[in-house]
């Protein structure tokens, strides 16, 4: 891989993104050096993974230890009936491969909990956080607030999609924690309580959409949160405050 320009070959296949005044060669060449960790691959990484390794993001890791299950096809679009069973983050990363051979792609079969992070964060990469708990959510807002990296946020339920977005590396920031001081105690995920499949596509394209926004430096929705309700077809979107007495990230 040659990080310093772009091959004839890529400047094919990115071509309709070069051609964009908001790109160029010079945002195409930042897209394929930098770094970005998505945690968990269900339906929001699914659909962020997809976008970013067909961009040319240059190194995805993706970090997930759930086996694919058949309720989980419904939403999960990387995923196929011949692939129950097995390791998400390594089929994901397989298929993303099979779409963009020129990126570098890492899976990690392991829960987040329980990764040794520290080699992966040199780069200062960016997160993706697109699990469906509240322990990896802190954890994955800790993470960010402590090594001062930028954090793409997401949540899909029933009908309902969140996307937030940190740069963590301004002290001003809020965080996620800001928001949600303590874990929302609502039927939390879709493991429990319904969601509607394309919902998640929406979600994590938007994810995708913000973090290459992110990469060209595009910073307006920082400390923002987007709100999409499905059933009424409606955005909004809020400006948040750091909380002074936020107790993960003010000091
Ligand atoms: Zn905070």
């Amino acid at each position: 891989m040659n990080g310093g320009k772009l091959s004839d070959k890529e400047q094919l296949r990115y071509s309709r993104h070069i051609m964009l005044d908001q790109v160029g060669e010079t945002g195409q060449l930042t897209l394929k050096q930098s770094h970005i960790i998505i945690v968990g691959v269900g339906g929001l990484g699914c659909a962020a993974a997809q976008y970013l390794a067909a961009a040319g993001v240059g190194r995805l890791t993706l970090i997930d230890h759930d086996r694919v299950e058949r309720s989980n096809l419904h939403r999960q679009i990387l995923f196929k009936v011949n692939h129950l069973g097995k390791s998400k983050a390594q089929v994901a990363a397989n298929q993303l491969l099979a779409a963009n051979p020129d990126i570098a792609i890492e899976a990690i079969d392991k829960s987040v909990l329980k990764v040794d992070l520290s080699p992966l964060l040199a780069s200062k990469p960016m997160i993706l956080d697109c699990t469906d708990n509240s322990d990896s959510r802190y954890f994955i807002n800790q993470l960010c607030v402590k090594h001062g990296l930028k954090l793409v946020s997401a949540a899909a339920i029933n009908g309902q999609g969140h996307l937030l977005s940190f740069d963590l590396s301004n002290e001003q920031s809020p965080c996620y924690a800001c928001l949600y001081p303590e874990p929302v105690n609502l039927p939390q995920n879709c493991s429990t309580a319904g969601v509607l499949g394309p919902l998640l596509g929406v979600m994590g394209s938007l994810q995708a959409t913000e973090a290459i926004r992110l990469l060209l430096g595009k910073t307006e929705h920082l400390g923002k949160l987007t709100m999409f309700d499905a059933w009424q077809m409606s955005f909004n979107a809020f400006q948040l405050n750091k909380a002074s007495d936020c107790p993960r990230c003010s000091k």
